[in-house]
C-alpha cells in the first residue's frame, strides 16, 4: 500500500478471481465459464461492431435492452445492462445499502458480496448456512436489511424455489431483496416474473455462463422502473459507457440465437448428471447442484490435495481455503470429453492415495 492510499480502504480485501493460466494448457474447470464458444451470430455481430470502434457506444444500450426485454417479457425501462453482473451487484450495494440499511447475505456465498460491502463502507451481517449448506430462509424474513441471495447459491450449487423466495420478498416490503441468478439457466426457477408484483425486488443475471460470453462482460438487473432509475443514476455517475460496442452487438446476437443457448444448457445439465453419477461411484459426496458446476468432497483425500493433484495432471478446479468448505472443490461442468478425462484422473489419484 502506498502512503497515498486512502485510509477508507484499509480494511478492503479484494476479491480473488479464479486462476487464468497463461502458458500451460489446462482443462479449465475453475471459473464456471461455458466450455462452448460464443454463438456464431454473436461473433459475427461483434466483428461488424469493431468497424465503429472510433465512436462511443450507445450509453442507453437501447437495441440490446429492447431485445432483452422482449426475451424476458418485461419492458425496456425495467432493465439495466451492465459490465458483467458484478457491475450491477456493485450498483445495488451502492444504491440500496447504507448505515441504516445494512446488507445481509449468507456466510458461504459469492465472495464478492463482502468485497462490495467493504469497498462501499456498508455494514453487513452474514447468516450461517445449515450444516448441509442449505439456506435457512426464515433468517431473511422481516430482516430489516438489504438482502442478497444467490439462487442457485455459489459455490454450493443449491437452489431454492421461487415460492420460498417470494415469502422473503413479501416479508421485507421496506427493504430491497436482490436475487443473484447468475446460474439460473441450469435448472432453477427465476424470480423475474415477480418483478411486477414487488417493487422491492431486483433480479440480476449474466451472459457469462449459459450464454458463453464471460470474456465480453455483460450482465443485467431487472426490477421496478424506479429501482432501475436509481441504478442508472449510479451508472451515469461512474461510467455511462460501461458496455462497449462489440459486447453490445454480441449480446444481441446471442439473444437472437436462443436455440444455441438452450442446446448448450441442456448439454451442460446432461454432463453434470453424468459427472455426478461417476463421482458418486468414486465415493465423492456432493450437494444437489442446479448450476454449471458441482461441489464435491471425498472422505479419504483432502480438498486441497485433490486440487493440487489435479493441477499437476493439467486440470484446474476451484478450491477455497475457508474452513467450512476446504474439504470441497468446485468443479465447472465442461464437455463430455473433459468430464471423462477428469473422472479418469480422479480414479488414478484415488488409486495412488490408497
Ligand atoms: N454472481 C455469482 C453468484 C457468480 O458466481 C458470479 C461469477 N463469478 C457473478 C455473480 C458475476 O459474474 P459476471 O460478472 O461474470 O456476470
Amino acid at each position: 500500500m502506498s502512503r497515498f492510499f486512502s485510509e477508507k480502504y484499509k480494511e478492503l480485501e479484494p476479491y480473488t478471481p479464479g486462476e487464468q493460466p497463461k502458458n500451460t494448457v489446462y482443462i479449465k474447470l475453475n471459473t464456471n465459464e461455458s466450455p462452448f464458444p460464443p454463438s456464431p451470430r454473436s461473433v459475427e455481430y461483434a466483428k461488424d461492431a469493431l468497424r465503429s470502434l472510433h465512436l462511443y457506444p450507445d450509453p442507453t444500450c437501447s437495441a440490446l435492452n429492447e431485445k432483452l426485454a422482449a426475451t424476458l417479457g418485461v419492458s425496456p425501462d425495467e432493465i439495466l445492462v451492465t459490465n458483467g453482473s458484478d457491475d450491477i451487484l456493485n450498483f445495488a450495494f451502492m444504491a440500496f445499502c447504507d448505515d441504516k440499511n445494512p446488507a445481509v447475505f449468507a456466510d458461504i456465498t459469492y465472495g464478492f458480496y463482502k468485497v462490495f460491502a467493504t469497498a462501499n463502507r456498508i455494514p453487513y451481517v452474514e447468516k450461517k448456512l445449515r450444516d448441509d449448506f442449505s439456506i435457512d430462509l426464515s433468517e431473511y424474513k422481516n430482516v430489516g436489511k438489504t438482502v442478497f441471495i444467490a439462487n442457485p447459491n455459489a459455490p454450493t450449487g443449491i437452489a431454492v424455489s421461487r415460492s420460498e423466495l417470494e415469502k422473503v420478498i413479501a416479508s421485507n416490503p421496506n427493504n430491497i431483496v436482490v436475487i443473484d441468478e447468475a446460474y439460473v439457466d441450469f435448472g432453477a426457477e427465476s424470480c423475474v416474473p415477480l418483478i411486477h408484483k414487488y417493487d422491492n425486488l431486483l433480479v440480476t443475471q449474466t451472459f457469462s455462463k449459459s450464454r458463453s460470453m464471460a470474456g465480453a462482460r455483460l450482465g443485467f438487473g431487472v426490477g421496478n422502473r424506479e429501482l432501475i432509475r436509481d441504478l442508472n443514476t449510479l451508472k451515469y455517475s461512474t461510467n455511462p459507457y460501461n458496455i462497449n460496442r462489440a459486447t453490445m452487438a454480441a449480446g444481441i446476437g446471442v439473444l437472437e440465437d436462443a436455440e444455441y443457448t438452450e442446446t448448450n444448457c441442456k448439454t451442460i445439465i446432461e454432463n453434470r448428471e453424468f459427472l455426478a453419477c461417476e463421482l458418486k461411484k468414486l465415493c465423492f459426496c456432493m450437494t444437489d447442484s442446479m448450476t454449471n458446476f458441482v461441489f464435491a468432497k471425498h472422505p479419504d483425500i483432502s480438498g486441497g490435495d485433490v486440487y493440487r493433484k489435479l493441477r499437476e495432471r493439467g486440470i484446474l478446479v476451484r478450491h477455497f481455503d475457508k474452513k467450512e468448505i476446504c474439504d470441497y472443490n468446485r468443479i465447472t461442468i465442461g464437455t463430455r470429453e473433459q468430464m471423462v478425462s477428469l473422472v479418469e484422473n480422479l480414479k488414478s489419484i484415488l488409486e495412488e492415495t490408497k
